[in-house]
């Protein structure tokens, strides 16, 4: 880091930053004596990081003092955790120990430190070989903190959300790795503790770096749409506030446009074009609940609805009641869409102010409001989900990568409600299946199920459930967990269990795997043998050895369908192997210079996850042989790879002369009519000569939707080919979509 005298100039900066920062925390905290304690943390962090700047060329301690500000402004947290965040870097970055901190700070700010301190150890071979992360590390230990003080991963967040403001200073690969982690595990994970402002401003600035094109361009689209709609808008919120008004009602409207990410993640998801987003305006009543009546809060958010659907007609499919049932992060408010008078679709959100503070700052202002008394039912979902975290993290089964993987799958995971047979309403896994919901209301139901009836009518077990069904389980006291149902379960609970009991029957699995594994190798000409063997453990990545191979495959948990990619992928690296089939898949390669250096020795592949063309942009990843996968820089898979393996990253660019041709999927969508398909497919083939690798509509009453596969040679020509669909006759909408 580089040391160099400060200026005048950045001494002023740094006294109004912390004059900014003071303010705030002022009037967070409860005497002078709390203040006094900021003051202190910050003449110690100003003192230890003096001299020494940032990438961006700024003094250190701006940054320490931003992630105060984060940490009280937008997290709501008090002097303790404010003094932690300017602390935060001391240990890493200066001589200073923790020890330091304690004996000048106390026991609970030090621990503070203490937990926001990375590991700073460099991964050995041997490590490499287990496949251990330092990342995976890293924020293992984070979560381990959970256990102690939940304001370590807050200040965290706040920590990487400043990160984040900054990295236009970071090198690409490291900016890269930087936004996969954030959106691996710290944006799932402010959404979990529900902090709304930290969770979006982290999304937009990934979209942002991510694909900047996209971002770039929604971003335009909003402006010149709320310039506009302005009119509209006020327009739309005139009668509903006088309405307000004459109901005696105390509040504050205020005009939301959905965030860049969100418009995007819904482009991209649901294959719908910008105009096509029917919910890009919201407007949030937050009013302060009337306490001179004997409606509760709710009853006056139902209220504050009763008014405003009494002025617009409300679609009705599109009410959300998270007043009744709040959301698992503690979000609550009662969202309509409803038609205003000009005729475009606006959401409303009705919440109290509290609600609203809970909405926008999460876990802290819950626990503030519940000190206060004014939450009663003394375990949310929230701590519910802070326990089973718990629970997973002081598993001495499970390893740093396990963990990384099990926490984003959780945190990503959405949630359905069912209900059973008494109507009592459970929460599970969306694409739970009736024998989950048996595990979940009790080990011994699921283990003896049979099968299941869902709204009154027979289903197997394997049967998915959906929003609003009622399940019953049907048991027999002969029946026992069976190995195919590792084939469908969807929970980790359920399936745990399955495996727990099948593991009494392990030396049978462990035969029934073996064969199994003997009996495929032979269908592609090859024998078991320690060589294959150990392909195989590498490829599966199973470093318990050949008995949990074995049983992996036997119980089903681990199926065999890719084993001669997995062969093949590990004998690339061993040139005395050669495979004949190889040869045959191994086209032409796709051509790369990495950061325009001549280097031509490695070897490309496209992911087939995301098949990104000339023109995205891309990352690579990688591998021990010197292979480079290559995704775009948005794929899901991406950014789990970065985030674990960050230190594969390489930044490849994509040749202009390029004559090679790449797989695409457009997503259509318009009104039917008669020979449309004919007449779709001959343009594209004949007039533009693009190659089609398939067409698949539908259509219903004389609208359709579908996709076309095909082959392009790159993003410019996709677009070109977009712009010419756009204007064929009945065709409404063209947006490119994942494979
Ligand atoms: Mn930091």
């Amino acid at each position: 880091m580089a040391v160099s005298e400060f200026t005048q100039h950045d001494y002023d900066v740094i006294a109004r930053d912390f004059a900014d920062l003071k303010e705030a925390a002022r009037k967070r905290c409860a005497n002078q004596e709390e203040l006094d304690v900021v003051q202190k943390a910050f003449d110690f962090a100003n003192e230890a990081h003096k001299g020494v700047r940032r990438r961006s060329g700024e003094p250190y301690i701006l940054h320490p003092i931003a992630v105060a500000k984060i940490v009280v402004s937008n997290i709501g947290l008090g002097y303790k955790s404010i003094a932690a965040a300017l602390l935060h870097d001391v240990v890493e970055d200066t001589d200073y120990t923790v020890d330091d901190i304690r004996n000048l700070f106390g026991e609970k700010i030090a621990s503070l430190v203490d937990g926001l301190t990375k590991i700073k150890t460099v991964l050995d071979n041997e490590d490499k070989a287990k496949q251990k992360s330092i990342q995976a590390e890293n924020f293992k230990r984070i979560l381990l903190t959970l256990n102690d003080d939940i304001r370590v991963v807050l200040i965290k967040l706040a920590d990487r959300l400043h990160n984040c403001r900054t990295i236009e200073f970071m090198p690409e690969y490291k900016r890269d790795k930087i936004l996969s982690e954030t959106m691996f595990i710290f944006i799932p994970l402010a959404h979990r503790l529900g902090l709304y402002e930290v969770k979006s401003e982290m999304e937009d600035i990934w979209l942002r770096y991510k694909e900047p094109e996209a971002f770039n361009e929604i971003t335009e689209k909003i402006n010149r749409n709320i310039t506009d709609k302005e009119k509209e808008i006020d327009e739309f919120i005139k009668p509903i506030k006088e309405a307000l008004d004459r109901a005696g009602f105390s509040f504050e409207i205020k005009k939301r446009v959905k965030t860049p990410y969100s418009i995007w993640n819904k482009i991209v998801t649901k294959g719908v074009t910008f105009e096509q987003i029917y919910d890009l305006y919201a407007v949030r009543i937050i009013f302060d609940p009337k306490p001179e009546t004997t409606e509760t809060e709710r009853d006056q958010c139902y209220h504050v609805f009763s008014i405003i659907t009494g002025i617009y007609k409300y679609k009705s499919d599109r009410v959300r009641d998270w007043v009744k049932h709040p959301k698992n992060n503690g979000y609550e408010a009662l969202h309509c869409t409803v038609m205003s008078h000009s005729g475009i679709w606006i959401e409303v959100q009705i919440r109290t102010k509290r609600m609203n503070d809970i909405a926008e700052k999460g876990i802290a202002a819950h626990w503030a409001y519940k000190k206060d008394g004014f939450i009663e039912n003394d375990e949310s979902e929230m701590d519910k989900w802070i326990n089973k975290v718990k629970e997973i993290i002081v598993n001495p089964d499970v390893n740093a990568l396990e963990l990384l993987d099990i926490i984003h799958n959780d945190l990503t995971a959405s949630e359905i409600f069912v209900f059973t047979p008494k109507g009592d309403q459970k929460r599970i896994e969306k694409g739970a299946t009736a024998l989950d919901f048996a595990y979940l209301i009790h080990t011994e139901i699921g283990n003896k199920a049979i099968a299941a009836k869902v709204n009154m009518k027979l289903v197997p077990l394997s049967y998915r459930l959906k929003t609003g069904d009622q399940v019953e389980i049907i048991t027999a006291e002969t029946e026992k967990p069976k190995r195919e149902w590792l084939q469908f379960l969807k929970t980790r609970k359920a399936r745990n269990e399955v495996i727990d009991y099948l593991k009494d029957e392990r030396q049978d699995s462990i035969k029934v795997g073996k064969k199994m594994i003997e009996e495929q190798l032979a269908a592609i000409g090859m024998k078991l043998n320690d060589s294959t063997l150990q392909q195989l453990l590498d490829g599966y990545e199973i470093f318990e050895g050949k008995d949990e191979l074995y049983f992996r495959v036997g119980i089903g948990v681990l199926k065999l369908n890719n084993l001669d990619q997995v062969i093949h992928r590990t004998a690339e690296k061993n040139k005395s192997w050669n495979f004949p089939w190889f040869r045959q898949k191994n086209k032409k390669e796709p051509r790369f210079v990495i950061n325009d250096s001549s280097d031509k020795s490695h070897k490309y592949v496209i992911a087939s996850c995301c098949n990104p063309i000339p023109g995205d942009s891309v990352v690579g990843f990688m591998s021990d042989d010197g292979t480079i996968t290559v995704h775009k820089k948005t794929c899901d898979v991406a950014n789990g790879i970065a985030a674990k393996h960050g230190d594969r990253i390489v930044m490849p660019q994509w040749e202009h002369d390029s004559q090679q041709s790449f797989l695409v999927r457009l997503s259509l969508k318009g009104f039917d009519r008669l020979g449309l398909i004919n007449e779709i497919s001959r343009y594209i083939s004949f007039v533009l000569s693009v190659n089609m690798k398939g067409i698949y509509l539908n259509t219903d009453n004389g609208v359709f939707d579908g996709y076309i596969d095909l082959y392009v040679h790159d993003r410019d020509d996709l677009e070109k080919l977009i712009r010419k669909l756009t204007k064929t006759e009945g065709i409404q909408s063209v947006v490119r979509t994942d494979l």
